[in-house]
């Protein structure tokens, strides 16, 4: 009812109207977004839109007029909903141009009764430019990310540029086609634009490719280098860009194409964005994007977060704070000085406890004040935006108490001071005005606290009055007709009425007189509605008392809001210092709750980990009360008279431990340069520049890979790129092939990562011929998984020991997953053929030998010779035959039959 209700005046139902000639034009200038299309208190979507929301969204697809003879399908979603529909479009990337009416209905009406109240698109709502808190994950940050590219003389060269503007975060940097990937995963973008011409270049397609849906290509003049420095000087408001550091101008077009997105997503609206930083080269641990998906950073394979890395260890209280832990995992560092001064504050923290939980208690009532300030600036916020930066300015200030007088270590003191410059003007002026109790909407009106404005309080005594009157009137209308039931009530339409129920109507309308008095409004099924002169008079002061009030309020927002913004820098500074100090104390709370040290970090090649632990599995494995973690050491420092460090190959059986002992003493290097305290008894750690890790088979057969090409292009890259400061952890490599093929392969390139890479390396593998290595290879040790073997049984140690495994178990480890006996006990016949017979003609003679299962069949157990029933019921089982009903059924009668011999 209400949607008809809605719909504007000169939309016939019949053809193409007036307004949908609007709705086509607005269309066609925005043909990649879905148009959501204002109408009342709903935005439409019609034609091809309309059928693609409708299945994304679940809701239901109808029809509108006609176009060209044919319905016009149309969906729609009411406006205060609008955000959850939003959200889920943007989840599975779509992007949504917004389109509102831009003038009142009233002003359409003036220019005649046919006209069309005027509407244009006022935002486009993409993944990478989103700045709801309904939309936004608290602890992920929101990145769009724009690509730069120039040609030269000297070929190409490339820059990456990436904003959140939920945060206005800006940052840029150098890249280069054969790390460009490695580079984008390691930001995590939501949207990465690229110039049209670039998006079609047939060399870097596949990298576009394999991020799929997440690129846009833009008009190339966005990413126009040489207009670049007068659209960021318009963009800032600066006469020059003197103040921003020198960019080269693949950087400056990376930024021109980021600004000019947001100019286009945001239309109107500028958002609060830093000014852009660069990020030095090598000033973050490289690490390729196989290397970051395998060791489950931020995500597990399967793009869950829980079981990743970060949910592990994150013990943060505040959205900004998981964010900054978040991005330290994906991007740890590589001068020993930085990564220092953070483990400077941890261990602050660790020897301080009583003062990192007050902290803490603050920090839990500190908002995302970042996110905050953005929705402000682009005219989004409400306020409990802010509400926001007043309690964050509350929490801040109880940190600086807290911080006052401390002898603090460089990265907190610096965090400190930050905090200290937080605007204390702005500050007073919020904790003056605001009421603690805040509406969602400015447009709700009652945020300003009572006493703030003379004017305003003296509206609302008056509007508060006139109800007080109103229901005075009521009480003298009851008592004046004798209707006990009339009520004076109100709606948006009518205003203020007296309603009584059709029974009693006659007194209103009987007499003369009382027409007179009664003024006649409207006629209900059962009840009728009227006014009077004086309900009439007291509503105009009312209404009036309110609006005067509801336009105070706004003024004094929107006076916060000019003060806010102007100090966004401040404010944008202040709420990384309380990430940091939230980080902090969090690494803190996690190394001492999971016994974690200090890693000593230096320039030097050493990698030396004492009673090293996963700190994943080791979590999970105390959640499933399942035994403890076995802790193991690792060492790859160079040997004595060595200049380079060591490689260890590990060999064991299956299910021995072998990944987890690998990836472990990856996640400690990149704990530990993340400026975390590590999962060991003791950790001395040389920087690594680049982290390399081949982890795990899997495929891509949608880009046409099998599983072993996709492992040796991930070699190949290793080898290409491993240096003598690198750490490479490669598992099982040239397995996805023939024995002998992968066996070679696996040696020629430890043998390569000795003598060129000459990195520090772990290295598993299940060919154990390779541990004949040693002999020739003086940095190469072997180490295996040690088991023990019990009555035919394999017990995993999970324990590293110097030494090589003679047999991998692989038989015992699959007789325990359950594979049919049949099958165990041939391939047990099988590996003893093999391991007797010649290589050559082996095979041949197996087939001739051994019919499949004779043996099996020849090796089945006899009868028990005993009468028991329940031995001859048990015998008789086939397990591996049975439907879990089945197996049921049978418990049911060995019970029963148990029941019978006692
Ligand atoms: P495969 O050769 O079959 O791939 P693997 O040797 O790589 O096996 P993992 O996958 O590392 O073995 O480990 C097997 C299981 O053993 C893990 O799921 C884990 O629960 C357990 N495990 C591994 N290491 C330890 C440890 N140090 N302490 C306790 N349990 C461990």
């Amino acid at each position: 009812m209400r949607r008809n209700a809605a719909r504007p005046a000169g939309a016939a139902a019949n053809g193409a109207t007036p307004m949908m000639e609007q709705y086509l034009d607005i269309k066609s200038a925005n043909p990649d977004s879905l148009l959501f299309y204002r109408m009342g208190d709903f935005y439409e979507l019609f034609f091809e839109d309309a059928e693609v929301a409708s299945r994304a969204l679940g809701i239901t697809l109808t029809k509108r007029g006609k176009h060209l003879g044919e319905d016009i399908p149309m969906c729609g979603v009411p406006v205060h909903a609008a955000d959850d529909y939003l959200q889920k479009l943007i989840a599975l990337g779509h992007r949504v141009a917004v389109c509102e009416q831009i003038e009142d209905p009233a002003e359409a009406r003036k220019r005649g009764s046919k006209s069309v109240v005027r509407r244009d698109v006022v935002r486009l709502v993409t993944p990478g430019t989103i700045t709801e808190e309904k939309l936004l994950e608290p602890s992920e940050a929101n990145y769009l990310m724009s690509l730069g590219r120039v040609k030269g003389s000297i070929g190409q060269q490339l820059a990456l540029a990436w904003i959140d503007i939920s945060t206005g975060n800006f940052r840029v940097a150098e890249t280069r086609a054969d790390r460009l990937l490695a580079d984008i995963m390691r930001i995590d973008p939501r949207e990465l634009i690229v110039a049209e011409p670039v998006f079609h270049d047939l060399d870097l397609r596949p990298v576009f490719d394999m991020l799929g849906r997440i690129v846009s290509p833009q008009p190339p003049s966005f990413f126009d280098s040489a207009s670049a420095e007068m659209r960021l000087s318009r963009f800032f408001g600066v006469a020059t860009l003197d103040g921003f550091g020198r960019f080269s101008r693949a950087e400056l077009s990376a930024i021109s194409g980021a600004v000019a997105y947001v100019e286009k997503t945001q239309k109107a609206e500028r958002p609060p964005l830093g000014r852009p930083e660069r990020d030095e080269d090598g000033a973050s641990l490289f690490i390729d994007p196989a290397t970051r998906a395998n060791l489950e950073l931020i995500r597990t394979m399967s793009g869950s977060r829980e079981g990743s890395l970060f949910k592990s260890i994150d013990r943060t209280v505040t959205g900004s704070g998981g964010r900054l832990l978040a991005e330290r995992l994906m991007s740890p560092l590589t001068d020993p000085g930085e990564i220092n001064t953070r483990l400077d504050s941890v261990g602050f923290l660790i020897a301080e406890p009583e003062l990192r939980d007050r902290l803490r208690a603050a920090l839990k009532s500190a908002p995302d004040l970042a996110r905050a300030l953005s929705r402000l600036a682009l005219n989004r916020g409400g306020p409990r935006d802010l509400g926001a930066l007043r309690n964050g300015f509350a929490a801040a200030k109880e940190i600086e108490t807290l911080f006052t007088g401390q002898h603090l270590p460089a990265e907190l003191a610096a965090a400190f001071e930050a905090i200290r410059a937080l605007p204390a003007v702005l500050s007073a002026h919020l904790e003056a005005a605001l009421a603690d109790e805040l509406p969602l909407m400015k447009r709700d009106g009652g945020f300003v606290r009572q006493g703030y404005d003379a004017e305003l309080d003296e509206m609302r005594a008056l509007r508060d009055q006139s109800r007080r009157v109103i229901a005075g009137m009521e009480r003298d209308l009851v008592e004046e007709t004798g209707i006990r039931s009339l009520k004076i009530r109100h709606n948006n339409v009518l205003g203020y009425y007296i309603e009584v129920t059709a029974n009693n109507s006659a007194v209103m309308t009987g007499t003369d007189a009382a027409r007179a008095r009664f003024i006649h409004r409207q006629t209900m099924a059962s009840a009728m509605r009227f006014t009077t002169t004086e309900l009439a008079d007291l509503e105009t002061k009312i209404a009036n008392a309110a609006d005067r009030a509801l336009r105070i309020e706004l003024e004094i927002f929107d006076r916060l809001l000019a003060e806010a913004v102007a100090e966004a820098d401040a404010i944008r500074a202040g709420a990384q210092a309380l990430a940091v100090i939230d980080v902090a104390a969090a690494l803190a709370v996690l190394a001492e709750s999971e016994d974690y040290c200090r890693p000593a970090v230096d320039d030097s090649l050493d990698f030396q980990v004492e009673g090293g632990r996963h700190a994943v599995v080791e979590q999970s494995l105390r959640k499933q009360l399942a035994e403890p973690f076995v802790a193991n050491d690792c060492d790859l420092s160079p040997a004595e008279g060595q200049k380079h460090g060591a490689i260890w190959l590990l060999t064991g059986p299956n299910m021995g431990g072998k990944s987890t002992f690998l990836r472990q003493n990856a996640l400690i290097a990149i704990l530990a340069q993340a400026g975390s305290y590590v999962p060991a008894r003791s950790a001395r750690l040389g920087v690594v520049d680049k982290l390399f890790s081949r982890v795990g088979a899997s495929d891509d057969l949608a880009r046409g890979r099998s599983t072993f090409m996709v492992e040796m292009v991930e070699t190949a890259a290793i080898l290409n790129q491993a240096t003598d400061r690198s750490l490479v952890i490669l598992d099982e490599i040239g397995r996805g092939t023939a024995t002998f093929d992968g066996l070679s392969i696996a040696w020629a390139a430890v043998e390569y990562l000795h003598e060129k890479n000459r990195c520090r390396a772990l290295f598993a593998t299940h060919f154990h011929e390779m541990t004949a290595l040693v002999e020739k290879l003086p940095r190469l040790a072997n180490v295996t998984m040690r088991v023990k073997e019990w009555e035919g049984e394999v017990v995993f140690l999970h324990e590293v020991g110097r030494g090589a495994a003679d047999r991998s178990y692989g038989i015992q480890v699959a007789r325990l997953a359950g594979l049919p006996n049949a099958v165990v006990e041939r391939a047990r016949e099988v590996l003893h053929q093999l391991e007797e017979g010649e290589t050559s003609g082996k095979a041949a003679r197996l087939v001739d030998d051994l019919p499949l299962f004779s043996v099996a069949v020849k090796r089945e157990p006899s009868k028990p010779q005993s009468n028991d029933a329940l031995v001859q019921a048990i015998f008789e089982l086939q397990p591996d035959e049975m439907t879990p009903r089945e197996a049921l059924e049978a418990l049911y009668r060995l019970k029963a039959l148990t029941a019978k011999n006692r």
